[in-house]
């Protein structure tokens, strides 16, 4: 999959995707990342990239030349003239990285990794010409209620939990499956009405809490039912610490999860018994 990035600050992303599974989904192939500096699309001597907002107030907006001259060179048009081509093939998609947006889940993450190329656009200052935004970007994702001082950060979080869903980037393909937020989509897909779940939120649980070596430490022992070897209760010991920890801290996430008879009963003891 093919990220292009379009910023002001190209040098934000630079240790923040040479580390990790990033940086060697890159050198493996599956992953191209590029970065666009938006002061390349400008004409004038001070590079100028914003300008002052129509009808007053604070701050500057990020004007609309530059960053419609830096989709058109990644061979991005308006989205009206994408929506003739793109019967045939799939597009790319462009994001608009805004506190306005909806806001980015896993469900969001999953199917962005089904794409083939993402562009992002990172804005700054108090924010992108609206123009922009109506005349090229397919969504507006928000990475959560807190306003950034701009898109990098978001854009780093959205390619970070974007590509290690791609196949082949996780050394174990099985481990994006079972962690926070990761119900399969066969489960959360679809609620009583037959809404598609996965787009208002991501559905399942939040991980278990995970312990190693040593078995001691600060005065507190690993639990034990983790060093005995029985599976099927070392299952159901995480199933219970998964429903615990989300009713404790994301207790929202339970009415939207996929849960069986044993888990409804689980719930029920943790409720009565704290
Ligand atoms: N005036 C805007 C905030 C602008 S912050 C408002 O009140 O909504 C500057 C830039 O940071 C935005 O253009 C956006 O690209 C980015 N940004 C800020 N908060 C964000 C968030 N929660 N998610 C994604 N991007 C965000």
């Amino acid at each position: 999959m093919r990220f292009d990035i379009v910023t002001i600050f190209p040098g934000f992303f630079e240790s923040v995707f040479a580390q990790g599974i990033v940086r060697r989904a890159q050198a493996e192939g599956l992953v191209e990342i590029r970065l666009h500096d938006l002061r390349e699309f400008t004409h004038d001597r001070h590079r100028t990239v914003d300008d002052r907002p129509f009808g007053g107030g604070e701050g500057m907006v990020l004007k609309p030349e530059p960053l419609a001259e830096a989709l058109e060179s990644l061979g991005i048009g308006s989205k009206g003239a994408r929506e003739q081509e793109s019967k045939e093939k799939r597009g790319p998609r462009v994001i608009l990285l805004s506190a306005q947006g909806r806001v980015f889940t896993q469900a969001v993450a999953r199917k962005l990794a089904g794409l083939e190329r993402a562009v992002l656009v990172c804005g700054r200052y108090e924010g992108v010409d609206e123009r922009i935004n109506d005349l090229y970007c397919d969504m507006e994702l928000s990475i959560g209620d807190y306003v950034l001082s701009g898109g990098e950060p978001a854009a780093a979080v959205v390619v970070d939990a974007t590509m290690r869903l791609i196949p082949g980037v996780l050394g174990n393909e099985a481990s994006g499956e079972f962690e926070s937020f990761g119900a399969a989509d066969a489960e959360i897909d679809v609620d009583v009405e037959g809404v598609p779940r996965s787009q208002h939120g991501a559905g399942g649980l939040l991980d278990y809490p995970h312990y190693t070596r040593p078995a001691e430490f600060g005065g507190l022992r690993a639990p034990e039912v983790l060093m005995n070897g029985d599976h099927a209760q070392i299952r159901r010991w995480r199933r219970e610490q998964q429903l615990k920890k989300t009713l404790k801290n994301r207790p929202e996430l339970l009415e939207r999860a996929a849960l069986s008879a044993e888990d409804r009963r689980m719930l029920e003891a943790l409720r009565d018994g704290g």
